[in-house]
């Protein structure tokens, strides 16, 4: 049985309190057949008027029953002898079922039901509602019972406190700890059950809050762990960062230099720094990276660059060559594709510190990658990566007993409600602003069946001397189908545009075809780039100012701002033509009218959480924090003031509570979590 509940995530007493019913059944009570309606379960109870087995299109036995204020028909298709002989005129039923409207009459379909002697309207009806739960294979409704009935009778002992001050639960007008587990798990008979199974009621609210304490707790232990790290000192300015900041070409926003700023300011003190900046698509943290890493090899450490895709990384890799080559600075790569001699040889110069800054993709991580003295790690398009490998990284640098500072870039706004749960362990800087001259991108979505029209559209823009992307979008994740796609609307828009200049990006060229074409389309020896989405994140050639989109009913709101965002970025005005496929879905067509009305990443981000959930956001299961047993972002996040005002009370005066909170929330199921 422990093997079979481990499935459902429960290895602890505790843990079958906290798995909690679905929905309800009432079988309080009997209800008058009189006032049965229809669509929804009752018990009733009847005398049995008339049974018999009909032959129409399939057999059928039929019982009518009545109580005194009505009656109802009971139909069976499977059924044996003894039961037709059960149904006598004049024997009590008891059934339960979901009562529908037959042909002639309110009718239950197979209920369950037995036989009662006729006084009995009062014996044997359940105290509560009567609860379903998640189950699994060889764990049933009536063990999820059993294990409840035993666990909750065991409560009111010491064997489960309630850590959360009461003021808090009294404030918010929940109930105790022990209260709220018996409503949730046996409602009585008067419990609001829609509120229940909505999660709407106190008493479930009363466990979403705990729950979300005990994950803001465990990010601000966390986080308080990392603390106590040493880092290195790094002071800013130094000469490199200067000859850096000179060579650019243009200056800082005003944005840019108050978060490097405030990079600064943490790399200056002894404890680590760990700070997402966010800044929209375009708005310039790569440079803001380059910089503070300047400052970090100037004072004597290693710096990493970590990207999600080889392609995004290969952009990087060309930046920061261009930037510290120049200095004097070894940039390094290390990717998973690099072969086994090129991979010795990246790992070799890191260990023994030649490579100064490195460049790679998830590579990075791995066990036999060490670093002579890393001091800062820079992750970019956060949302990617998840939790644990934040983690995984932070732990590098802990073998010299100094921990690396560590910098995550990212383009997805965080939204107050992530910003408050999934990210309470970071301190979070944003570049609100764009580098001067950039415009909004006018946005339209055209139906697929007008083709024709777009492509003459793009002539002509091509013919006016302006770039253009036209990006292939495949629901498939496989790139080799993607590749073909793009491969095929090349040849579409070769004969059709044969003046034009049609280059092809691909996630299945080699990294040097890719730079090539890429390098190409740069500097203006293309006029069209056929890209798949490998496009979506880095890619920067400002002279592209019109972009076309596939099939972008089929993306979510966030990869159309990352590819939208490969255009407006010099001075021409530019568009966007979203191309579909009728009929568009409810949300596909919310999706496109919020690309066609907003520019803003931190509306769309916002609007992207509520049509996709939170989950789904920051990419699914990775993140294990945006997952949780009981609350729902959606549905709780008018609690998260008082959340993080409880978690930081117990914080400072009552850390028994603190670990007990987070043994019983997160403890077990995250072990490495928790030994962090
Ligand atoms: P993102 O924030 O999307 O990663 P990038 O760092 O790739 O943006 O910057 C986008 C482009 O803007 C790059 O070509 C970069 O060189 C340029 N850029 C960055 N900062 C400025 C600035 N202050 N003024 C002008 N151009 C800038
Ligand atoms: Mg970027």
């Amino acid at each position: 049985m422990a093997d079979k509940l481990r499935a459902l995530g429960i290895t602890h007493v505790d843990d079958v309190l906290f798995h909690l019913p679905f929905r309800y059944q009432d079988r309080t009570r009997v209800t008058p057949i009189g006032s049965l309606s229809q669509g929804r379960e009752a018990l009733v109870q009847g005398e049995v008027r008339l049974a018999e087995v009909v032959n129409r299109r399939r057999r059928t036995l039929l019982v009518r029953i009545a109580d005194n204020t009505g009656s109802l028909v009971l139909r069976f298709f499977h059924f044996s002898q003894t039961q037709v002989r059960q149904f006598e005129p004049g024997v009590q039923v008891r059934c339960f079922a979901e009562v529908r409207r037959g042909p002639g009459q309110l009718e239950m379909v197979h209920p369950e039901y037995r036989v009662v002697k006729a006084d009995a309207l009062d014996s044997g009806l359940a105290d509560s509602l009567t609860p379903f739960y998640p189950a699994t294979e060889g764990v049933q409704q009536p063990t999820l019972r059993r294990l409840t009935d035993q666990a909750l009778e065991q409560l009111g002992s010491d064997s489960l406190r309630d850590w959360l001050p009461s003021d808090a639960i009294d404030s918010a007008a929940m109930p105790d700890l022990v209260t709220a587990l018996r409503i949730v798990h046996r409602p009585p008979p008067e419990a609001d059950v829609n509120a229940l199974m909505q999660g709407t009621h106190p008493a479930h609210r009363r466990l979403a809050f705990e729950e979300l304490v005990a994950h803001r707790l465990g990010l601000r232990r966390l986080r308080s762990l990392t603390r106590h790290h040493q880092a290195p000192h790094v002071t800013s300015h130094g000469d490199r960062a200067r000859a850096l900041r000179a060579c650019l070409g243009f200056h800082l926003t005003d944005a840019q230099n108050r978060v490097l700023h405030e990079i600064a300011q943490d790399m200056s003190t002894p404890e680590p720094m760990l700070r997402l900046v966010q800044g929209d698509v375009g708005s310039g943290k790569t440079v803001v990276a380059a910089l503070a890493a300047a400052d970090v090899v100037e004072a004597g450490y290693q710096v990493a660059l970590m990207a999600p895709t080889e392609i995004l990384a290969e952009q990087h890799l060309l930046n920061f060559a261009d930037w510290f080559d120049p200095l004097g600075i070894d940039v390094g790569w290390l990717t998973g594709k690099l072969t086994a001699a090129k991979r010795r040889a990246a790992i070799e110069a890191i260990a023994i510190g030649r490579t100064r800054v490195v460049v790679g993709t998830h590579a990075l991580f791995q066990r036999d990658v060490e670093f002579e003295n890393l001091g800062l790690a820079i992750i970019d398009e956060q949302h990617r990566f998840g939790v644990h490998q934040r983690l995984a990284l932070r732990q590098k640098g802990e073998a010299s007993d100094s921990v690396p500072h560590q910098l995550i870039m990212t383009a997805t706004p965080i939204p107050r409600t992530l910003a408050m749960t999934a990210y309470a362990d970071l301190d979070v800087s944003v570049i609100d602003e764009l580098p001067p001259g950039r415009k909004p991108v006018t946005t339209v979505a055209i139906d697929a069946s007008r083709r024709g029209e777009v492509i003459e559209r793009v002539g002509k823009a091509i013919g006016d001397g302006r770039q253009v992307y036209w990006v292939c979008t495949l629901i498939e994740e496989s790139e080799h189908l993607q590749a073909e796609a793009a491969e095929d609307t090349v040849t579409t828009l070769e004969s059709l545009l044969p003046d034009c200049r049609i280059g092809l990006l691909h996630g299945r060229l080699k990294p040097l075809e890719k730079e090539a074409v890429m390098q190409a389309f740069k500097s203006c020896e293309l006029d069209l780039l056929v890209a798949t989405t490998v496009i979506e994140v880095g890619v920067d050639v400002p002279n592209a100012s019109l972009m076309i989109i596939e099939n972008a009913e089929r993306l979510g709101l966030s990869q159309l701002h990352q590819l939208r965002g490969r255009v407006g970025r010099g001075d021409a005005a530019s568009s966007c033509i979203l191309l579909y496929q009728s009929p568009l879905s409810v949300t596909a067509k919310d999706r496109l009218g919020i690309m066609r009305e907003t520019n803003d990443g931190f509306l769309i981000a916002q609007k992207d959480l509520e049509l996709r959930g939170a989950g789904e956001v920051l990419g699914t299961k990775q993140t294990g924090l945006a997952e949780f047993r009981i609350a729902e972002l959606g549905r709780d996040d008018d609690l998260l003031d008082a959340v993080s005002a409880t978690a930081d009370r117990l914080l400072s005066d009552h850390s028994a509570a603190v670990d007990g909170l987070i043994s019983r929330w997160i403890g077990e199921s995250r072990k490495d979590y928790g030994a962090v």
